[in-house]
């Protein structure tokens, strides 16, 4: 059954509608890949009766000839995502075994469109990290760690999702994006991965982390299928107050049209210190393939790129102390009572529901916030963090899209990163300026390193300008052949 895990969503979408299989057999197969392939820890819960009910119901609309976008296609769900019926966790003790009453906007889209629901999927906890390793779950695994070797990270925060569409135990997955928790884990694991502009896919039924920078976003096997899943995700909701109203652009037109004519940004701000030599000739590649393709290079400066970090390292964290206050043992979630005051009950529930990173987070969030502290730092961040958008916005008067790489090394060993946050932290230095700014950010696979590990490059553009980026990335791909595959992936190594 390999030959039927590698099709790409748009090729298993037109398979099912010829009639070629159903999709309760893809989805089975899917189930299947995804119990041979367990010893990468990618899905936290399998909802498999409901794959199977979805699967035979879009049978019945292929059938009928009432087959939507999505009609069939089994994918996965970031843990993050409520989802009726089915556990959400956000990877955390303290919502171990929460089952939500209801759906968010973004899943009902998915399912609306005809996607069958195959489980939940492993993240960070409550998507908080780069290694997926602050899990309670324990990490999701690289399938791309060498046989034999040390398992690698499949980065973070949606390290289950990237890990599964690379491992073929989903067609395509959600994900979410606060700092690069797309755009890192789907470089790691050679998928494509796109944050939206912030404001496009509803944030209503997501747990949230930080409110001003999280995205929903797709995780796919290549670009063609990364439009179409963004194309349903997307939306207008009225239950999320950020949610945008703008139309969304012409995907496939743009990415029809190519990048002749078009001007791309190479920031110089983006070359830095510690990056893997790979990734440096990778960039200068990307470059070389948009100007053969006929776009235009342009030498941009973003120059309040190197704030970037330690602003958002500041906010998220102080919107997630917020954020987070509601886990308190009465609303939500586990509840640890041994007597003693309602006091007690909340500092005990949350000691033992929260890991250390999420604590960590929660006090500096709090210490940023505080009442001294302040303007010294959530003050001062939020102004840097216009500087920087005020940088984008300058940029993209004179360019179309920018390409960067899309992190500064490969895949690392599980374990090597934890002990030293700012080792960690360092990993999102090329992805949260997009948040910040809330323009959309997209990670190509576009090469490998001496070890054959996968390598991606970064594709930006404008807010709402999300077909100039899709263009892009079209090319990269198409120049890039990037034609790796795991060695640890359902149905064995092709
Ligand atoms: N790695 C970043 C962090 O730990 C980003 C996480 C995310 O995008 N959710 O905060």
């Amino acid at each position: 059954m390999s030959h039927l895990l590698d099709l790409t969503a748009v090729q298993a979408r037109a398979a099912l509608e010829k009639g070629d299989f159903t999709s309760v057999e893809l989805t089975k197969a899917y189930l299947d890949a995804a119990e041979q392939t367990k010893d990468l820890n990618n899905y936290v819960a399998m909802s498999e009766d409901k794959a199977l009910a979805m699967a035979a119901k879009s049978d019945e609309n292929y059938a009928a000839g009432k087959a939507s976008a999505l009609e069939g296609l089994p994918i996965g769900v970031k843990d993050l995502f409520a989802t009726q019926g089915v556990t959400t966790t956000a990877c955390s003790a303290i919502l171990k075994n929460f089952v939500p009453p209801y759906e968010s906007t973004v899943t009902s889209h998915l399912w609306s469109d005809g996607a069958v629901m195959l489980g939940k999927l492993n993240c960070d906890e409550f998507a908080m990290g780069s290694a997926n390793e602050t899990s309670v779950f324990g990490p999701a695994v690289n399938p791309y760690s060498p046989v034999g070797g040390a398992d690698l990270a499949a980065g973070g925060s949606s390290g289950g999702s990237a890990s599964s569409v690379a491992a073929r135990s989903s067609i395509m997955a959600t994900g979410t994006d606060t700092g690069g928790s797309i755009r890192q884990p789907a470089a790691f694991c050679g998928v494509v991965g796109m944050k939206p502009t912030y404001g496009r896919c509803s944030r209503w039924g997501i747990v949230a982390f930080a409110s001003s920078l999280d995205q929903a976003g797709p995780f796919t096997r290549d670009v063609d299928d990364s439009a179409l899943m963004f194309q349903s995700m997307a939306g207008h909701d009225p239950k999320d107050s950020t949610s945008a109203t703008q139309e969304l652009p012409d995907i496939s037109g743009a990415m029809a049209a190519g990048v002749k004519g078009m001007k791309i940004g190479i920031p110089s701000e983006y070359q830095m210190d510690g990056m893997d030599e790979t990734i440096i000739k990778l960039w200068q590649d990307g470059q070389a393939w948009l100007k053969d393709a006929g776009a235009e290079l342009v030498e941009i400066s973003l120059p309040h790129t190197k704030y970037a970090l330690p602003v958002y390292y500041i906010i998220a964290p102080a919107e997630a102390s917020s954020n987070l206050a509601r886990y308190d043992g009465v609303r939500y979630g586990n509840r640890i009572e041994e007597g003693g005051s309602l006091d007690d009950m909340y500092e005990m529930t949350r000691a033992a529901g929260f890991g250390d990173e999420v604590q960590r987070r929660i006090l500096i969030g709090t210490y940023a916030l505080s009442a001294g502290y302040y303007d010294a730092y959530y003050l001062k961040a939020q102004k840097v963090r216009r500087l920087i958008r005020n940088d984008f916005d300058e940029a993209f008067q004179s360019v179309d899209a920018i390409l960067t790489p899309a992190t500064p090394t490969a895949a690392f060993p599980l374990g090597v990163k934890q002990a030293d946050p700012i080792t960690m932290y360092l990993n999102d230095v090329f992805t949260v300026p997009a948040n910040l700014a809330g323009i959309p950010g997209m990670s190509v696979p576009a090469g490998v390193n001496k070890e054959g590990l996968p390598l991606g490059l970064q594709i930006l553009s404008g807010a709402f300008a999300e077909d100039k980026m899709y263009a892009v990335a079209k090319e990269i791909e198409r120049s890039a052949g990037f034609a790796a595959t795991p060695s640890r992936k359902a149905g064995g190594a092709s």
